[in-house]
């Protein structure tokens, strides 16, 4: 089954499609999980792209359940993390579960090859769309993302979720920001608000 993509947008916003809610609060779990870093001159992710996945947790491996940036209630699933500078930390710093080779420079794989270089399943939503898996990712892929993410090129790894996408799952990409000039600056400045900011402005979406 295919990769969808959906935008968040104030003037669209998307409840009725699939991970709508759970898209949502992987946002705001990477507002809140980059946003030491994502201030200007404080770190790595000011001017990088994140990207966050539900997954099966596995608490016995280090990877609980996640828990709700507001009032932090248990989610059904846990969130791993992906940095589009990765590739730069990962030289410096140990990401459980990087790849020998290294990261790339694009968020949404890095936390794809995370997972799956953890063990880790991306979670399923609850019936009736048990096939559907959800993940966010701040800019819409790039060219090189969109066939990687369906196994089907864009250099590199391979996606280790591929073939199952290829099969009877649905990944469902959700994205704020357009992948070019205008939405990577738009972006930019987003990362650098106050988080109370970043996280009124994603109820919005
Ligand atoms: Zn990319």
């Amino acid at each position: 089954m295919p990769v969808v993509l959906h935008q968040f947008t104030v003037a669209v916003g998307g409840v009725m499609n699939p991970g709508y809610l759970e898209a949502l609060e992987l946002a705001r779990q990477c507002a809140t999980h980059a946003h030491t870093q994502a201030l200007p001159g404080a770190g790595i992710a000011h001017g990088s792209c994140w990207a966050a996945l539900a997954t099966v947790p596995n608490p016995g491996a280090g990877f609980p359940l996640g828990n709700a940036v507001a009032g932090g209630a248990a989610l059904p699933y846990g969130v791993v993390f992906g940095n589009s500078r990765f590739s730069i930390v990962g030289a410096f710093a140990v990401v459980p579960g990087a790849p020998a080779v290294g990261f790339s420079g694009h968020a949404e794989r890095n936390a794809l090859v995370v997972a799956g270089g953890n063990g880790l399943v991306p979670y399923g939503l609850v019936a009736p769309n048990a096939g559907d898996w959800v993940m966010y990712v701040q800019l819409h892929p790039c060219v090189h993302c969109l066939p990687w993410l369906q196994g089907v090129g864009g250099g590199g790894l391979l996606n280790p979720f591929a073939g199952l996408i290829a099969g009877a799952q649905n990944l469902h990409v959700w994205y704020r920001w357009a992948h070019n000039p205008l939405g990577c600056a738009a972006k930019d400045t987003w990362n650098g608000l106050p988080l109370a900011t970043k996280l009124a402005q994603i109820n919005t979406w």
